[in-house]
């Protein structure tokens, strides 16, 4: 039986990623682990869009690098602002709070994008030292329109440091750090960049490093950015332990990335996101969320009547594709397919195939 991870993250890993990561570690301070280090710097460059960004990649989960944004980035005298449509958009002012940070928010409902007028208002009244932006957020589906976003805020703040949540977006959608004026990308591995859970890596422009350096001690010794530039610009030079076989496996997916093209990798995106959700629609799945802000890296699809939510995902299991159930208000009433990364077209088919037998039961 084949099996098929569509889930929003992790996604499935290339097999020759799997074996790069199944080699056997060599030291974290040779010259031929800097070797992996640079190389893959100099790819997630061209995935963030940015020439100077210093670009960090750190063992641990996406949540850590939210943390690391926020911290490093942020005094305790300055205030930020969140801009959130979703559960992962609501995980910053989680952080900000736990924190001790000041901050503020304009939430979305689900599904929807925030109204720019709220953004300008907001911006009239007050200045933020940082906004928050989700590229996607997993909850809901959404992609935000980071550049429309981004005009308001360069225009009304323009001296405010741009943090943007790129989990769920980065490698499957378009990121352009430079051009776009953001200071700090996060993402992990274990979404669109086809790489197991377990990194988290970072994008951090100039004028964010220089932030950093005006706030002294940060209380966060392990995700302090500038103890890991040193050793991401220098690798021979130990901070802590990198984690040796992701980082075999991150520089081979990148080259399997870059090798598709970017431009290419994205369309497919689109145009398998386009695939499944017209299938869906015509078994009376509807896609949940706006129709003009949906992800292209993954759907939420609405259970028409009579389908009994975890019966549904526990037979497509029993089939061998595993899809994820709704997340807070929206359990029970859809569910949500990562289809982001190295998922095939045909791989969709296959699955749609299957949720006709088990809906057909
Ligand atoms: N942001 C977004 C948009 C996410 O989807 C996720 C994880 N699903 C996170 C942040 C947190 O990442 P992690 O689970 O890797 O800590």
């Amino acid at each position: 039986m084949k099996e098929l991870l569509l889930i929003p993250g992790p996604t499935p890993v290339n097999e020759e990623v799997l074996k790069e990561i199944s080699k056997q570690p060599i030291s974290h301070v040779s010259k031929d682990f800097a070797f992996y280090i640079e190389k893959s710097i100099e790819y997630l460059k061209e995935i963030f869009g940015t020439k100077k960004g210093s670009i960090l990649i750190i063992p641990g989960s996406g949540t850590i690098a939210m943390e690391m944004a926020i911290k490093n980035l942020l005094n305790k005298n300055e205030k930020a602002l969140v801009l959130s449509f979703g559960f992962f958009g609501d995980r910053f002012l989680e952080i900000l709070e736990e924190d001790g940070f000041m901050f503020d928010f304009i939430k979305s409902e689900w599904g929807e994008v925030i109204d720019l007028n709220l953004i300008t208002e907001k911006l009239k009244k007050e200045h933020f030292s940082v906004i928050t932006i989700t590229h996607v957020d997993t909850s809901t589906g959404i992609l935000a329109p980071v550049e429309d976003y981004l005009k308001v805020i360069k225009e009304f703040s323009p001296d405010s440091l741009i943090i943007l949540d790129g989990v769920c977006a980065t490698g499957g959608v378009k990121e352009k750090m430079d051009e776009w004026g953001i200071d700090v990308i996060l993402t992990g591995s274990q979404k669109a960049l086809s790489v197991p859970p377990g990194l988290a890596i970072l994008s951090v422009s100039e004028k964010a490093m220089e932030k950093r350096k005006h706030l002294g001690k940060i209380g966060f010794y392990y995700g302090d950015f500038l103890r890991w530039k040193e050793t991401m610009d220098d690798p021979i030079k130990y901070f802590a332990t990198h984690n040796t076989n992701y980082t075999f496996g991150l520089k081979k997916s990148l080259e399997i990335i870059l090798s598709e093209g970017l431009e290419n990798r994205f369309r497919r995106h689109y145009e398998n996101a386009n695939f499944i959700r017209e299938k869906m629609d015509k078994i009376g799945f509807k896609v949940f969320g706006n129709k003009n802000y949906l992800s292209p890296t993954l759907s939420l699809f609405v259970y028409p009547e009579g389908v009994d939510d975890e019966e549904f995902r526990k037979k497509l299991h029993e089939k061998g594709i595993t899809v994820a159930s709704g997340i807070k208000n929206l359990k029970g009433k859809v569910f949500r397919m990562g289809h982001m990364g190295e998922v095939k077209k045909d791989e969709l088919e296959y699955a749609y195939e299957k949720i006709i037998q088990v809906i057909n039961r």
